[in-house]
């Protein structure tokens, strides 16, 4: 059975690879999917047949109830609220991981680890490390859910000697491993919990504004080594190994989000990113006269123009605009208009957020590009038609030292001849700052939902 077990987890291991390989383009992503649910049915079937299995009942049931709830959430869920769900699966992960943990230390006979009060040294480091990560999981996952569902301010909180205060609370948790390592003690167990419940708290206060994609991101790699960590203690190296990929394939991710947002990775983990700055304003306003048009007006000038450039943001997201706006691209091309999509790495509110909708819609994958890819375009384009999205259009990004999102690169797209800018109100973003651009000479506002402004968009270049 042992041989199976091991041969059939390595099966279901490299399905799980070739599922992230599938999912790192658009194209491949459904087949990415396939290979992750065969290689997590080959995990569970492989899993249930080990002799350690004792009982099908309580499993069954957990599985049935867990099964369920996730199930009902993914069918209710809104597109738009996809981050703070990810962020609250991933404090189960964590949960899990402490849970996990305690069990084997007050129960090492079961797993083989040594007797209560006497476990093997190496069993200790690995369960100690799999509840430390695991606690700072889901505290620090729970708080990022309360900033991105609005239950608590998204505004950074910060104090002096914040920094001092992380580092020294790492170094303790370092010190009570080596301690528990060197007496067994229950203490020593829960001080190492307890301690990283209270990390996991303190390393993502400190961060809000535009600044939380990367700690999404960042949750999402923490919870891949909570899991390695736990697979440790069970003695599985499938959960090392998927553990592993996740953990990997998250800090990767993260510092693709760092590099797009211009920040540095050491400050994310050391968990003051983005807090000094967080007090600025939005750029300079002007006198605040900004320009206001119709659908016909917006329907003219793209009809009119050689080359639009799409930017969709948050907005489109909320208002499921992209079926609209697929179909405005498709008569603007009949026409014999260049449409291209651009794509800013944070835009909407999570990762890929933008390149999933769009891609719902059978917009072609050549036809959207990443912010690298288009920015140099938007001097030599006609029309910007930004459709729900703000910050990552504010050039206060770029001339506004005090502002919340100074250094993140953004669209140019105030180097095209025209822009059009479609939202509700003059209102800001996530970041909380006003937009210059809405106010420059050509600049149009078309203030409405998004869904509606594109469908009459539609309608009057078909009339
Ligand atoms: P923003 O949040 O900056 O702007 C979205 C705009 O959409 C708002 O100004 C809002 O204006 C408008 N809007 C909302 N609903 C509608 C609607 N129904 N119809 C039309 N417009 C609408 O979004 P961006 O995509 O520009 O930028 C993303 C921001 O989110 C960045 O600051 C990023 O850091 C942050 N973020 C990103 C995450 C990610 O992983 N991508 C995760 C967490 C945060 P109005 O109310 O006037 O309509």
């Amino acid at each position: 059975m042992e041989t199976f077990a091991s041969f059939a987890y390595l099966i279901a291991s490299v399905c799980f690879i070739m599922a992230l390989r599938g999912l790192s383009s658009p194209e491949t992503a459904r087949q990415g999917l396939m290979f992750g649910m065969v290689g997590m049915g080959i995990a569970i079937i492989t899993t249930l047949m080990l002799p350690i299995v004792a009982s099908y009942f309580w499993i069954l049931l957990c599985i049935a109830i867990g099964g369920s709830i996730g199930a009902t959430i993914a069918h209710k869920i809104e597109m738009t609220a996809l981050p703070q769900l990810v962020a609250a699966f991933h404090s189960l992960v964590g949960l899990a991981a402490v849970f996990v943990a305690v069990s084997a230390f007050y129960n090492p006979e079961a797993y083989h680890i040594g007797v209560f009060g006497d476990i093997h040294t190496g069993s200790l480091i690995e369960m100690s490390l799999g509840a430390a990560i695991g606690a700072v999981t889901f505290t620090g996952s729970i708080i990022a859910w309360g900033k991105l569902q609005g239950t608590i301010s998204g505004k950074p909180v910060t104090f002096a000697g914040q920094h001092q205060l992380n580092a020294g609370l790492g170094l303790l948790m370092i010190l009570l491993v080596i301690l528990l390592c060197a007496t067994n003690a229950t203490f020593y167990m829960w001080a190492i919990i307890a301690v990283a419940l209270a990390l996991g708290i303190l390393m993502i206060i400190p961060i809000g504004g535009a600044d939380m994609p990367v700690i999404v991101s960042m949750l999402n790699s923490y919870s891949g080594w909570a899991a390695a960590g736990i697979g440790f203690t069970l003695q599985n190296n499938l959960l090392i190994i998927t553990g592993a990929l996740v953990g990997a394939s998250g800090a990767i991710l993260s510092y693709i989000m760092c590099k797009g947002m211009n920040r540095s990775f050491l400050n994310v983990l050391l968990g003051g990113f983005g807090g000094e700055q967080a007090a600025g304003g939005g750029g300079d306003t002007g006198d605040k006269n900004a320009k206001i048009g119709a659908a016909d007006d917006a329907a003219y000038i793209m009809k009119n123009a050689s080359s639009v450039i799409i930017v969709p943001g948050y907005g489109m997201a909320v208002a499921q605009a992209q079926h609209a706006l697929r179909e405005m691209a498709d008569i603007l091309k009949k026409e014999g208009v260049t449409v291209r999509y651009a794509i800013h790495p944070v835009a909407g509110r999570m990762p890929g957020h933008m390149n999933v909708l769009l891609a719902e819609a059978n917009v072609p994958y050549d036809e959207v590009l990443e912010l690298e890819d288009i920015n140099r375009d938007f001097a030599q384009t006609d029309v910007v038609y930004v459709i729900g999205a703000n910050d990552i259009t504010n050039p206060a990004a770029k001339n506004d030292s005090t502002s919340p999102i100074y250094g993140m690169p953004v669209l140019d797209v105030e180097k095209s001849k025209t822009v059009l800018f479609v939202k509700r109100s003059l209102g800001s973003g996530y970041a909380g700052i006003d937009n210059p651009l809405f106010y420059q000479d050509h600049t149009l506002m078309l203030l409405g939902d998004a869904k509606k402004m594109t469908e009459d968009i539609v309608k009057a270049l078909e009339e």
